[in-house]
């Protein structure tokens, strides 16, 4: 490994949501083997160059301590390229995302491949403008400063994107930006060092998401716990996912950065309540939603989640009654697709029933091309208004294969990112701002962060309960989405 070296990188995009596909490539760049994100320049906008008629590129430029030698870090650089989906067939053709190396501390590179410094950047206004926001002083091959560069290609036509971005990246705010770009680094460092998998809910916070090794639901991210090679498993999500993971991978560690964070949903279920109910309906079935207590599967025989609920219901022979918990809304969407009678567990999430049908009017007034896309733990009323109910992975499916351009997205507010990273090129808008669910947002990435460094908390769940529930959460998990 090299002391770290200063790097500055040019990031553009002119295909899909250019503003989104930037931020997810700062954040790659942070997440590289050694490296830390320093500070970023405002946005700015400006026409391609040498290309036929295409959309205006978005630009940045980017501050890199790295320990990665030159050519390790252009490895990382294309790595990113293609994770962002860019295509090399045109060569001036619109692209999703470029990543530029244009300056390496105390290293010049003439291959055609890794040409250090860039040469055209003393040309570029969309270059030097950004540059000079984080580096006026430096001085260029030509032996002038980034800022006489710039002066020499005013004419050139580069406009600021917009004022909230510019908002968003003030002179002076590298501090904030290097602060979470090192936690992430360090994030980064850690779960390799330690040999940790880092799984993280579509309503983790954006940066939470952005740090983990898979984003998903329930269910993906049980097949994830359950598959994972690695020894340790960093659960960022409320505590039924990481006591669903420790069911499935007992010789596993499985850690919740805040085990403080709970699900009401789940809790509005307990062992006793349901044992009762079985005693009054002998030989039904009982499928709980995988939003349920250790104590609640083990007294369960199968569970569910919101993506296969209805596959579920639909696997039980039709002479048998069927048990629905918690939640009262899913068991009653899983219902009716099924075409099956439940006896619903009444049970709700907090954060869907603030969902109402006035919002989705007022909504649609607003957007009146958006689709409507809810999620089923909304309440009937809500639902049957919708253009789609689906569960989070179904979201992204549903939106990446439509054809429509906006939508509105009626769950927790987390699941808007993830849609933006997964089906750029679209808008995405909340039903209501409302949808944030308290317990999901408190995981940070310093509480991410702590926990790799502190190996805890640590979710077990007794050998007992594992055994039953283990037979529940293993039949979901083999009926798949
Ligand atoms: S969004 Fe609802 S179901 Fe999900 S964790 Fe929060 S309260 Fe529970």
């Amino acid at each position: 490994m090299l002391d770290p070296a200063r790097v500055f990188i040019a990031l553009g995009s002119n295909l899909g949501d250019r503003d989104a596909l930037l931020r997810r490539a700062r954040a790659l760049l942070a997440a590289l083997p050694g490296t830390a994100l320093c500070a970023a320049s405002r946005l700015y906008e400006t026409a391609p160059v040498g290309g036929p008629d295409q959309d205006d590129y978005l630009n940045q430029v980017v501050e890199l301590r790295t320990s990665l030698a030159p050519w390790d870090l252009l490895a990382g650089a294309q790595e990113i390229e293609n994770e962002l989906d860019r295509r090399r067939l045109v060569r001036w053709g619109p692209r999703t995302i470029d990543v530029d190396i244009l300056w390496y501390d105390d290293f010049e590179g003439s291959d055609p491949r890794l040409e250090v410094p860039h040469p055209r950047m003393e040309e570029r206004r969309f270059v030097l403008e950004p540059l000079a926001e984080l580096a006026p002083d430096l001085v260029l091959p030509s032996g002038r400063t980034v800022a006489e560069a710039l002066a020499g290609v005013q004419d050139q036509d580069v406009r600021l994107f917009a004022a909230e971005t510019a908002a968003a990246y003030p002179r002076g705010s590298e501090n904030r930006v290097m602060d979470q770009a090192a936690v992430h680094a360090e994030i980064r460092r850690l779960a390799k060092a330690k040999d940790a998998v880092i799984l993280a809910h579509n309503y983790q916070r954006p940066e939470v998401q952005d740090v983990a090794d898979f984003v998903g639901d329930s269910l993906g991210l049980s097949r994830q716990a359950a598959a994972s090679p690695a020894r340790v498993i960093i659960f960022c999500g409320v505590h039924f996912m990481a006591e669903t993971a420790a069911i499935l991978a007992p010789n596993k560690t499985v850690i919740m950065p805040d085990v403080n964070a709970g699900c009401p949903m789940a809790e509005m279920v307990d062992a006793e309540g349901l044992k009762a109910l079985k005693a009054a309906h002998p030989g039904a079935v009982v499928v709980s939603y995988v939003n349920t207590t250790a104590a609640v599967k083990a007294l369960s025989d199968i569970c569910c989640t919101s993506a296969n609920a209805v596959k579920i219901v639909q696997s039980i022979p039709a002479d048998k009654e069927i048990i629905f918990t918690p939640d009262r809304n899913l068991g009653a969407w899983a219902a009716k697709k099924a075409g099956r009678q439940l006896i619903l567990w009444q049970g709700f999430c907090p954060t869907h029933e603030l969902i109402d049908v006035v919002d989705i009017q007022l909504a649609r007034e607003k957007h009146p091309n958006a689709k409507v896309v809810v999620h089923p733990e909304c309440s009937s009323e809500v639902a049957e208004m919708a253009d789609a109910v689906e569960s989070t992975s179904g979201m992204i499916r549903f939106c990446c294969n439509d054809d429509a351009k906006e939508y509105l997205i009626g769950t927790e507010l987390g699941m808007l990112h993830r849609l933006r990273m997964d089906c750029p090129g679209k808008q995405y808008y909340p039903v209501t701002e409302l949808t944030i669910c308290p317990n999901m947002k408190m995981t940070t990435l310093d509480k991410v962060l702590k926990a790799l460094q502190n190996d805890g908390p640590v979710v077990t769940v007794d050998a007992g309960t594992r055994a039953k529930a283990l037979l529940a959460v293993e039949r979901m998990v083999e009926v798949g989405p």
